[in-house]
């Protein structure tokens, strides 16, 4: 199986990317911030306790992600493999999941990272939210927070993954098929 976490920022291109991804390598694709979103939308007791924290660009509680995460991947019987999108985001968050996949025998293959500096996501959050509907999106001192939560708390997954000799990272800014063959170069050397 080859199970992979696209890792970076928010707005660094990980959805987009993700959507390439999982056609090449048939993967399943898990995004926590999709599925939040859709849990939201379908106004269950979930996404009503994520709205509070998302709407901040704050993170959701690690228990309550976490929960999530695992009963999202044992939906999925036989699959090739996932990427995680959006998960892990925090330390707490990626040792449950090597728990987790240790128990399932199946590993994380490798974790690759979008670089993207922050005035360039900045930008990219501000237009995306002129048609996302995403209330995260639309102001600038919500993504600065957002990108002030990922230094704090996610950009340390890296070093999670690093100390496994499992991380790589690749320069978020360019083409989208410019970017997907950087990334496809390094997947497939996994
Ligand atoms: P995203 O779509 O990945 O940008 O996620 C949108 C928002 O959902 C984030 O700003 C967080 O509030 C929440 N979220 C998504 N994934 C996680 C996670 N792994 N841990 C905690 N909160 C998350």
């Amino acid at each position: 199986m080859l199970n992979l976490v696209l890792f970076g920022p928010p707005g660094a291109g990980k959805g987009t990317q993700s959507t390439k991804l999982i056609e090449k390598y048939e993967l399943i694709h898990l995004s926590t911030g999709d599925i939040f979103r859709a849990n939201i939308k379908g106004e269950t007791s979930l996404g009503i306790l994520a709205k509070s924290y998302i709407d901040k660009g704050e993170l959701v509680p690690d228990e309550v992600t976490i929960k999530m995460l695992e009963s999202e991947v044992v939906k999925h019987e036989t699959p090739k493999g996932f990427i995680f999108d959006g998960f892990p985001r925090t330390v707490a968050q990626a040792e449950a999941l090597d728990i987790f996949l240790k128990e399932k025998k199946t590993p994380i293959s490798g974790m690759v990272a979008l670089e993207v500096s922050e005035d360039e996501l900045v930008t990219r959050l501000l237009e995306r939210g002129k048609t996302s509907g995403r209330a995260d999106d639309s102001s600038e001192s919500t993504i600065r927070n957002r990108i002030a939560v990922y230094e704090k708390e996610t950009s340390p997954v890296a070093g999670f993954y690093e100390k496994q000799n499992k991380f790589v990272s690749i320069n978020g800014i360019g083409s989208m098929d410019e970017i997907f063959s950087s990334l496809c170069a390094e997947i497939d050397k996994l």
